[in-house]
């Protein structure tokens, strides 16, 4: 749609980061305008209307939109954090990146039977989104879907998470 082509458009592309030969895509203007960003929190919920009762963001830029995406919804949210920062974590995933491994912790405020939707910036190689859902799905809750601003082609995140919702790719 033009109002998701808008906020595309806001992506900024920073060439060589975090290392020499990546095009990082910068999502920062588009949460700084108050238009693509309404646009886009509309846009990663339509389709899961109704169906779920809790937004869960993967750190940090899940964060904020699931902050976002909870309150025009109506429903609370949870934070899937990185190892060592919830006080009292009640499950977690271990997943693999690049070089090395990763783990993402959720709280007990994930409560069994919860339809939750997953929420994300930006499918790469799909690692973390596939580790969210799994941790959704330890903690006896129901993924209600997947969403992300962008999809990043040829990375073959869809291969891990063939059910994302992407409102654009690049
Ligand atoms: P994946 O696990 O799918 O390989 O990587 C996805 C994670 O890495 C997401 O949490 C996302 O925030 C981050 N990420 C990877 N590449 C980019 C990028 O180009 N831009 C942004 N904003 N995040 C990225």
């Amino acid at each position: 749609s033009p109002a998701i082509e808008a906020a595309r458009s806001l992506i900024r592309t920073i060439p060589d980061y975090p290392k020499q030969g990546v095009q990082f895509r910068d999502i920062t203007p588009l949460m700084a305008d108050a238009q693509a960003l309404r646009d886009c929190v509309e846009a990663l919920i339509e389709p899961f209307s109704g169906r779920f009762d809790l937004v869960a963001g993967v750190e940090a830029r899940g964060f904020l939109l699931a902050g976002s995406a909870a309150m025009v919804a109506g429903v609370g949210l949870a934070p899937l954090r990185k190892a060592g920062k919830l006080p009292r974590p009640a499950a977690s995933v271990n997943y693999d990146l690049e070089y090395g491994t990763a783990t993402i912790e959720a709280s007990e405020d994930i409560i069994p039977g919860m339809r939750v939707l997953l929420l994300d910036d930006v499918l790469a190689t799909g690692g973390t989104l596939a580790a969210g859902r799994a941790l959704i799905e330890k903690m006896g809750a129901e993924v209600a879907g997947t969403a992300v601003l962008m999809e990043l082609e040829g990375l073959g995140g869809r291969t891990l998470v063939p059910e994302v919702h992407a409102l654009f790719s690049m």
